[in-house]
C-alpha cells in the first residue's frame, strides 16, 4: 500500500471523527504515514478538499526528512516540531484539529494551546484517541508482512544458533550479548526490546531481563527476544531445559505447548480475540495450571513491539485478515520455574499463518 493511500485512509478517519485536520505526533504513526524515522517530528494531515500532508522536524533532519518523506512537504522548525505544526495550522485557518490524547501529556497539550491565538484555544484541539491511527496500522499490507516474515525468520535462526553456545555457568547477560551480536551481524537494526533471558527460578519472572545470573546445571531457560528489520519488530519466546527435567517440569511444558498450539489453531479472520485467549486458557485449565497463566495470550506487533489487538480474556475485538499477532501462553510457578512459548501469526481468512518457523519440541541441553 502506498503512503499516499495510508494518508487517504487516515484523512477520512479524521474527517469521520469531525475534525478538519489531524496532528500526528506518535512517531510510529508519523513513520507509517510519511516514511520519516527521525526522533523529533509532527505530521499535519489536512482532510477533505484541502488534503495535504506537512511534516515538521528540526535542522538535524533536513537531509533525512527530504529523502525519507519524499512526496510530503517538509518544514524545518527552529524549535519543537509539534508547536511549529500548531502555529502552521492556525495560520492555515484550521479551527478544529484532532490530536492523539493517548500519547500527549497534559503539559504538552497546554503548550499546544499556547502556540495558537487565544481565540482558537478552546476548540482547536479535539481528542481523537490513539486508536484512530493504530487501528489502521493493525492491518498490515503485503510489504509489511514480507518484512515481518523476514524478521521472524531471522529470530528463528538466532535461536537455533544460540542453543549451540548455551551451557551451565554462562551468564544470562552473555547469552543475550551473543544473541544480540549475531542479530546485528545478520542485518538487524536492533532488538525489538531488551532481551529476556530468565534462567532457573528466574524463569518464573514473566519479564525477567537478562542479568548476571548463571545458567543452572538443571532448570529452565526462557529466551524472549525480537529483531527489528526496516522498522518492523519480531517477537518470539522459546523455553529450553538445561540438564534432565523432572516429570512436573516436563508435563508443564507439554501443557503450555498444547495451549499454544490450540490457540494458534483458533486464529482466523472474524474470530474474537477473547476466543483465542480462551483456547489457550482452556487447555491450561484442564491441567490445573491456569492459575499460573497470569498474562494475556498475545498482542499485535508491527512498527511497535506491542500493538493491538490484545488477545485477552473477554476481548470482543474481532481479528481481521492482515493482522500480525503473537500467541504466547505461559505458566509461572514462583520459586520453582516458568515456561512460555511464543510465535508470530498472520491472521488470514483461512486461519493463522505461522510466521515463526522454528521448533517448539522439548529441548534438553
Ligand atoms: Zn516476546
Ligand atoms: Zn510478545
Amino acid at each position: 500500500m502506498s503512503l499516499n493511500t495510508r494518508r487517504k485512509q487516515a484523512a477520512s478517519a479524521a474527517k469521520a471523527a469531525g475534525v478538519e485536520a489531524l496532528l500526528v505526533t506518535h512517531l510510529p504513526d508519523v513513520r507509517w504515514l510519511c516514511g520519516f524515522t527521525g526522533s523529533n517530528a509532527a505530521l499535519v494531515l489536512l482532510c477533505g478538499a484541502r488534503r495535504q500532508a506537512v511534516l515538521f522536524t528540526d535542522g538535524r533532519y533536513t537531509t533525512q526528512a527530504k529523502a525519507e518523506a519524499a512526496g510530503t512537504k517538509v518544514v524545518i522548525a527552529p524549535k519543537s516540531a509539534v508547536l511549529a505544526a500548531c502555529e502552521w495550522m492556525a495560520a492555515a485557518g484550521v479551527k478544529r484539529c484532532g490530536f492523539d490524547d493517548g500519547n500527549t501529556t497534559v503539559a504538552g497539550l497546554k503548550d499546544m494551546q499556547k502556540a495558537v491565538p487565544a481565540a482558537l484555544r478552546r476548540q482547536m484541539f479535539q481528542p481523537v484517541g490513539s486508536l484512530l491511527l493504530a487501528k489502521l496500522r493493525w492491518v498490515k499490507d503485503a510489504d509489511e508482512i514480507a518484512t515481518m516474515r523476514a524478521a521472524a525468520a531471522l529470530g528463528c535462526k538466532l535461536f537455533e544458533a544460540i542453543l549451540g553456545t548455551m551451557q551451565p555457568g554462562m551468564s544470562e547477560n552473555a547469552v543475550a550479548a551473543e544473541l544480540e551480536y549475531a542479530a546485528r551481524m545478520a542485518g538487524a537494526e536492533g532488538m525489538s526490546f531488551p532481551t529476556i533471558v530468565a534462567s532457573g527460578e528466574r524463569s518464573a519472572l514473566p519479564h525477567g531481563h537478562a542479568t548476571s545470573a548463571r545458567l543452572p546445571k538443571r532448570g529452565f531457560v526462557t529466551l524472549d527476544f525480537g529483531v527489528v528489520l526496516d522498522g518492523y519488530c519480531s517477537d518470539m519466546t522459546r523455553t529450553v531445559h538445561m540438564g534432565k527435567a523432572s516429570a512436573e517440569e516436563r508435563n508443564a511444558y507439554e501443557a503450555v505447548l498444547e495451549a499454544q498450539e490450540t490457540a494458534v489453531a483458533a486464529v482466523a479472520a472474524g474470530v474474537a480475540a477473547g476466543a483465542v485467549d480462551e483456547a489457550a486458557r482452556g487447555v491450561l485449565r484442564r491441567s490445573g495450571l491456569d492459575k499460573w497463566f497470569t498474562h494475556s495470550t498475545g498482542h499485535g506487533v508491527g512498527l511497535e513491539i506491542h500493538e493491538g489487538p490484545r488477545l485477552a480474556a473477554k476481548q470482543t475485538q474481532t481479528l481481521e485478515a492482515g493482522m500480525v499477532i503473537t500467541i504466547e501462553p505461559g505458566v509461572y510457578l514462583p520459586g520453582k520455574f516458568g515456561i512460555r512459548i511464543e510465535d508470530m501469526v498472520l491472521v488470514t481468512a483461512n486461519g493463522g499463518g505461522m510466521l515463526t518457523p522454528c521448533t517448539k519440541a522439548w529441548i534438553e541441553l
